[in-house]
């Protein structure tokens, strides 16, 4: 089976829409994605049909919503091969699920001149928490680095371990330069001396076939969002014998246990973690997403995707002056490039004129910016739902605007 993109594409009312009086084509989907009108059904449904705060009331909508919030606790899991639904928590988004575990995790097993590693591709998301934690404890932050390809080296890693390493925090795909990275290598190296590894799948889950427990890595995060699902909420995937150790992050409602002035005890997890009225909104119409997804067959969308970026990687090379970032064997998701030293701003100012919808500037990855001595690049970011026409549109579009500005 492939995708039917017609069918699809009357799935996603936004997809229909004009700009400038031009038919919409929407490029920025590492940023965030469109959702069908499946996921707004269910979002409308909750309001209309079983509003009720889940886990709380006795009554009959609270325990609805309830059946349904644990109904797509049980997707996710489904989603990710994840052993036990009680490894699975809801956040807002995968940066808040990062937050989570630096602080918590953080509390628990970081002491006085430990040492983290990060690669040097990470969004500020996976290293910002991190740094917090360190000036918090006083402890170290080390950096895997990229060659000039995009390819992040491993075969350093065994080199930036040492005794103190108490975590290693890797992106599966690099939200500017849509690399690949080998993260079950990264696993192995550091399982092998004891240190867990934390995968940010914000631009993988959406994508590709996700098996935590093929991978072995110990936490996983992602976005709701970014794969057509409810803005504000996120998934945070732990194995439970880190869980189980670790602090609560926030603390409220849900999390508790029994709760005196003289102390309190907490909740078993997941709850533990899921402090407050969670956004069951936003986790059922997740969940819808998570259907649409299974619909399509995540199989079938990674064979459309690759055709499509291979598509566009193919006709982008005829546009003069191009350079990309990220030439690696294995990419996913997005282009990014720049045409001559046409300012990034400006290429995206006359394609938005266009309405043609692209991101550009450091796509909070200052690091990578850094490394290759730029202020920004230009990024088309991908879904199932774009065609090879809308690429040749774009294409003509930025070949205009490079002469243009040339
Ligand atoms: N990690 C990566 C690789 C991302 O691309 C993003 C979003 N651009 C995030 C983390 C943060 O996601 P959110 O803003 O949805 O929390």
């Amino acid at each position: 089976m492939s995708i039917n993109i017609s069918k699809v594409r009357n799935d996603f009312p936004l997809l229909q829409k004009e700009v400038y009086e031009k038919p919409y084509i929407y490029f920025d989907n590492a940023a965030t994605t469109y959702r069908p009108l499946q996921v707004l059904a269910a979002e409308e449904q909750i309001y209309r049909e079983f509003n009720g705060n889940p886990h709380r009331g006795a009554h009959y909508m609270s325990n609805q919503t309830t059946v349904h919030v644990e109904a797509v606790r049980d997707k996710v899991q489904q989603l990710i091969n994840a052993p036990a639904r009680e490894e699975i928590i809801f956040t807002r988004g995968a940066t808040e699920s990062i937050n989570l575990v630096a602080y918590s995790f953080g509390e628990a097993f970081i002491h006085e001149g430990d040492e983290i590693i990060v690669s040097e591709m990470e969004h500020h998301a996976n290293i910002v928490p991190w740094q917090m934690l360190c000036e918090r404890k006083k402890a170290k932050l080390k950096v895997l680095p990229f060659d000039n390809s995009g390819r992040l080296m491993v075969e350093e890693l065994e080199g930036l371990i040492s005794d103190k390493t108490r975590i290693v925090a890797v992106t599966m795909v690099s939200n500017v330069m849509g690399v690949v990275n080998p993260v079950k290598q990264i696993i192995e190296t550091a399982h092998q001396h004891n240190i867990p590894v934390l995968l940010d799948a914000a631009q993988w889950v959406q994508h590709h076939k996700t098996d935590v427990q093929e991978l072995g890595c110990d936490f996983m995060v992602f976005s709701g969002h970014k794969m057509y699902g409810p803005t504000g909420v996120g998934c945070l995937y732990g194995k439970s014998k880190w869980l189980e150790k670790m602090p609560p992050f926030l603390g409220g409602g849900e999390m508790i246990d029994k709760v005196t002035f003289d102390k309190t005890t907490f909740n078993t997890i997941p709850y533990k973690f899921e402090a407050g009225t969670p956004n069951f909104t936003q986790i059922i119409g997740l969940g819808a997403a998570i259907d649409y997804i299974h619909e399509l067959g995540i199989e079938n969308i990674e064979v459309y995707e690759k055709e499509l970026l291979d598509y566009a990687y193919s006709q982008l090379q005829t546009v003069q002056g191009i350079r990309f970032f990220g030439e690696t064997e294995k990419q996913s998701g997005v282009i990014s490039f720049l045409v001559g030293n046409i300012h990034p701003y400006d290429m995206g100012m006359f394609l938005d004129k266009m309405g043609i919808a692209v991101r550009t500037g450091h796509h909070c990855a200052e690091p990578v910016m850094d490394h290759f001595a730029i202020h920004g690049t230009i990024r088309a970011s991908f879904a199932f739902y774009n065609t090879n026409n809308e690429i040749d549109t774009f294409i003509q579009a930025v070949k205009k605007v490079s002469a243009m500005l040339a």
